[in-house]
């Protein structure tokens, strides 16, 4: 079968045959339709992020996939059904996170990554899965059932927030997001939906006007912040100190510079995946002013099948126009490359292997 890969020492994906995936006892093969693209995805041909499996001198890419189930091989799916696979697995043998449910929170070496860290992604016309790690999504799915993946990201910060200020009566009313890319605006559009509390949402970029971004931003009802104008830590004096702030660029400096934007009682959720960086900071100051303010700062990483679960509900309380604003561009086999360009009018992209 045909899969997008990236071969050891390159440096951009490719195509090329892979032998075909034959299910074990406890998993199903299924049939991918579509694989969504993220800056991870980018970090990871570059090199900067994730490792190949062991033995093998290519990795397959794609961490975010909605697929058919085509052979359930006696598992509890159905042949037919639509699914949406979780990303962690464990490395060999099982342990405590995975029995508990709670791969996400496992530290380094207790888990393998499908298509980022030491395990094949799902960039391929079919893979397997235990179907433990496949959640099931309606029909309406099959075109951008892929979100499902980077939405989990955000429900599982989002649960981490609130459980952060969960001690006291945190009234939450104002959130900021930063990052403009497909993160950024997933969590946007997650943000501004009915069952949460935040009445104000602002987002971060660095892009100029008229840009396809700043429009889904303004669509939304959000206020857009250019940080080359309005960095930061001057959010407060400019608009206001947020309740909660969302970090999805991966520039290092605004994990510190969060800790201004927030109010008191505040909560910094950091998901961006910086490379080194060395640079000076008040280390003092910030660390008064998280105590004598009682804001919180955590990092978030990966999600369970809970948020799974919770990201397909958020999805459907989006408004209907996002997701044909938000991905950009769907591409066949033959077009891998587009695919993986960027540029400002790219917001979101995904290979497309099949139609239910
Ligand atoms: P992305 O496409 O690289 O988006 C990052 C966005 O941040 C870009 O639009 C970029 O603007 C903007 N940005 C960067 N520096 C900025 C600055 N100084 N001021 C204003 N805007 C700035 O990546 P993504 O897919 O949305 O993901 C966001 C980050 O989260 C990445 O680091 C990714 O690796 C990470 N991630 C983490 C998790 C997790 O579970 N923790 C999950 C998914 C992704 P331009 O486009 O104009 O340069
Ligand atoms: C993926 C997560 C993964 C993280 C770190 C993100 O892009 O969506 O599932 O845990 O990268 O590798
Ligand atoms: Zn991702």
């Amino acid at each position: 079968m045909k899969a997008v890969v990236v071969e050891k020492g390159e440096s951009r994906p490719t195509v090329r045959d892979v032998p075909d995936p034959t299910p074990e006892p406890g998993e199903a093969l299924l049939r991918t339709l579509r694989v969504g693209i993220d800056g991870t995805d980018h970090e990871v041909i570059r090199g900067n992020h994730g490792g190949y499996p062991p033995g093998d001198d290519y990795q397959i890419l794609g961490h975010e996939a909605v697929a058919v189930v085509e052979d359930a091989n006696g598992t509890e799916l159905e042949e037919g059904e639509l699914v949406v696979p979780t990303v962690r697995r464990p490395p060999g043998e099982t342990n405590d996170y995975f029995e508990r449910d709670e791969p996400d929170m496992a530290p380094e070496g207790l888990y393998v990554e499908r298509g980022i860290v030491g395990a094949h992604g799902y960039m391929s016309e079919f893979f397997t899965s235990p179907s433990e790690f496949l959640v099931p999504v309606p029909d309406e799915f099959a075109e951008h059932g892929f979100l499902v993946e980077p939405i989990s990201n955000t429900e599982k910060a989002l649960e981490h927030a609130f459980a952060a200020r969960s001690a006291f009566e945190w009234d939450p009313t104002s959130a900021l997001v930063l990052g403009n890319g497909p993160l950024g605006l997933l969590t946007l559009a997650a943000l501004q939906t009915p069952s949460l509390p935040f009445e104000r949402t602002y987002c971060l970029g660095r892009r100029d006007r008229p840009d396809p971004t700043i429009d889904v931003v303004e669509r939304l009802g959000s206020t857009y912040v250019d940080s080359r104008e309005t960095p930061v830590d001057e959010i407060p004096g400019a608009h206001e100190a947020v309740d909660f702030v969302y970090e999805a660029t991966g520039y290092a400096k605004h994990a510190f510079e969060t800790v201004d934007a927030l109010a008191p009682n505040g909560v910094g959720a950091l998901l961006g995946i910086p490379n080194d960086w060395e640079f000076e900071v008040d280390g003092g100051r910030l660390h008064r002013e998280l105590v004598l303010e009682n804001k919180a700062l955590f990092g978030s990483v990966n999600s369970n099948v809970r948020q799974f679960e919770a990201a397909k509900k958020r999805f459907t309380e989006f408004p209907d126009w996002f997701a044909d604003a938000l991905v950009t561009g769907v591409y066949s086999l033959s077009e891998v490359d587009a695919a993986f360009e960027t540029g400002d009018d790219v917001i979101k992209t995904a290979v497309e292997f099949d139609t239910p």
